[in-house]
């Protein structure tokens, strides 16, 4: 059976990001991949119930995706709402979608207070970042799934097709 691999929507070009745009990675074994009926592509925000275009979040304080699993980080917009629960409601969704297909491995967009995996935004809303997860990678690792970053998809590509 083949490999799936669970992907955040914006990557393969569907236009959710909360300004209305796609962040289409342009590695060429997406569209493999996508051709071979590997790719479950979930968009956490979206399946929350949040709509595009929407204010942009951030986790609070400097803070990381784990910390918000364990209650002690919020996801707030750059309003000052607190949209944490939203946030949860997107990871756990993630989740069972990567479960349902039996997902082992996820590329997620890197920088998102959801789909981040190696760095996020930090809360202040000025652009600046540090190392940290969202809230949906934080919860697939927790649960076994791989993250990869989608500045790092040849590192799965290595894992899957050994080349
Ligand atoms: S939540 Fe994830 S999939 Fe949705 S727009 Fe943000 S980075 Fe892309």
């Amino acid at each position: 059976m083949k490999e799936k691999i669970l992907i955040s929507s914006c990557l393969i070009g569907q236009p959710v990001r909360y300004n209305g745009t796609a962040k289409q990675a342009h590695h060429p074994v997406l569209t493999r991949w996508q051709n071979e009926g590997r790719l479950v592509p979930v968009c956490p925000e979206l399946a929350a119930g949040f709509s595009v275009p929407r204010s942009p979040s951030e986790i609070a304080d400097n803070l990381s995706g784990e910390e918000v699993l364990n209650g002690t980080a919020r996801i707030v917009t750059d309003t000052g709402q607190d949209v944490t629960s939203l946030f949860l409601s997107g990871a756990r969704i993630a989740l069972a979608l990567a479960q349902q297909h039996k997902c082992r491995y996820a590329i997620l967009t890197d920088n998102s207070p959801s789909c981040g995996s190696t760095t996020i935004y930090d809360g202040t809303f000025s652009g600046k970042t540090h190392p940290g997860t969202g809230a949906t990678a934080a919860l697939l690792r927790q649960n076994g799934v791989e993250v990869f970053s989608h500045t790092d998809i040849g590192s799965l590509q290595k894992r899957i097709d050994g080349f």
